[in-house]
């Protein structure tokens, strides 16, 4: 057994966040299972913060990407294109609806270039649009443009006041049992329209659920109600698939079931099935041909050393394919949790209980939520004595598997969730 200790030299994303455990090193994974250097091996059960798609070293993806190694590894995407990133756009335009396709390197750089492309669409019809229009609790990203759109919290708080001017508007975010959800919809819509009134660039949204605000799910009827209000305002709709996209939701895009047809819609995470890094931004032909034109101010500039990098193009490629060959895995996932999450929610400390495709959440009931609440740190260190690795969002316990988990592993996961709640104060 070797003891964990922080690395003197590695400046880890979590190192200052109240009092966070020393990482837990990985020797290797495969399927929904981490293998650690102590010996211990953990079910992986939100797939590496809803990354590995498909689980670890998916085998289909690793030999795509070995064999795409042997042929083209990389080169300038400015001046040159290849057979991976064509195919890729031709693909992902086709499923999306959406029909141009533009690189970059990650989900906040995937929304950043949405938000890029939006602002400057507008100024090349010659109309200022300063504003943007957000949902709270929204999660966009931490570059400095993504953590402007997203809530305000501990983390952006340092970097007030953000880039752009966004007025915020209630997210009605709804369980099983829900009451009240109706007028809150209605009060929301309502916020909408007025912050409408101001001539605002886009409406950014997570379709159906925002995923790091604690897996809050809004209903389809209320997303079309935006849309038809943002259309009826003249603004664009950016829908981020970042989470939701590939499955996660049940349908290949949330959008899809949700009835959108956003002008822009970002994805990444799971775009690769989770080997490499790669964000994507897909756009309207409409707004492509906004910036066709002979003044090069009006040419949009967001050029990426790694843009379109050929293995990540030949890893997503396979991902798709892997996807496809077995769409079941994601359409019945959702049925693979009910039983189970019906089972908990009679649990005293459960609140809320919801699922939506491969996500399934709960609230447990602690007079204090927010991020840095004791009690999801506590259930995240009873589940882990018990072999399962999550990460509660605040009070929010969710499971966001890889589509490989067996049900003999989600049991495991429901157990030890089962396990904690009954070993936690409340
Ligand atoms: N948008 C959403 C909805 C996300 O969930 C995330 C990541 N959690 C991002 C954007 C940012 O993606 P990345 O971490 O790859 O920059």
């Amino acid at each position: 057994m070797q003891p964990s200790t922080w690395h003197p030299h590695l400046w880890h994303p979590t190192t200052q966040v109240a009092h966070a455990p020393v990482p837990l090193k990985v020797l290797q994974a495969h399927g929904a299972t981490l293998q650690l250097a102590d010996g211990r091996q953990l079910i992986d059960a939100i797939s590496s913060w809803w990354v590995t798609l498909h689980g670890h070293a998916e085998p289909t993806i690793a030999a795509a990407i070995a064999a795409q190694a042997q042929q083209l590894e990389q080169v300038i995407f400015a001046n040159f294109s290849h057979e991976p990133a064509e195919s890729l756009a031709d693909r992902l335009s086709a499923l999306s609806g959406l029909e141009r396709l533009f690189f970059s390197d990650n989900g906040s750089t995937a929304v950043e270039v949405a938000l890029k492309i939006a602002w400057q669409w507008w100024r090349n019809r010659g109309e200022a649009r300063h504003r943007l229009i957000a949902f709270e609790g929204a999660y966009h990203g931490d570059t400095v443009g993504a953590m402007a759109v997203g809530a305000r919290s501990i983390f952006t708080a340092p970097f007030e006041p953000l880039l752009f001017d966004v007025a915020r508007v209630p997210w009605p975010h709804t369980c099983w049992h829900d009451e009240g959800v109706e007028e809150r919809e209605a009060a929301a819509l309502a916020e909408l329209e007025q912050a409408l009134q101001t001539p605002s660039a886009a409406v950014i949204l997570e379709p159906l659920i925002q995923g790091a605000s604690g897996m809050a799910m809004v209903r389809p009827p209320f997303l079309r109600a935006v849309q038809e209000r943002v259309r009826a305002a003249g603004s664009l709709l950016i829908a981020d698939e970042v989470m939701t996209g590939f499955g996660r939701t049940g349908s290949l895009f949330a959008c899809e079931q949700a009835g959108l047809r956003p002008d822009l819609m970002a994805l990444s995470k799971g775009l690769t099935g989770g080997f490499l890094p790669m964000g994507v931004t897909l756009a309207s032909e409409r707004l492509y041909q906004g910036f066709i034109s002979d003044d090069p101010t009006a040419t949009f500039f967001h050029g990426h050393s790694f843009t379109a990098n050929p293995l990540g193009c030949a890893a997503a490629l396979a991902s798709l394919d892997r996807l496809e060959a077995d769409p079941e895995r994601y359409t019945h996932f959702e049925a693979r949790h009910r039983p189970h999450l019906e089972l908990l929610s009679h649990h005293p400390l459960v609140r809320r209980p919801r699922c939506l495709g491969t996500v399934a959440a709960f609230e447990v009931a602690v007079d204090q939520p927010g991020y840095l609440n004791a009690v999801g740190r506590r259930i995240q260190h009873l589940c882990l004595e018990r072999g399962v690795y999550l990460r509660p969002l605040g009070n929010v316990v969710y499971l966001l598997p890889p589509l490989c988990l067996s049900d003999a592993q989600l049991e495991r996961c429901y157990a030890a969730i089962g396990a904690a709640l009954e070993a936690s104060p409340g």
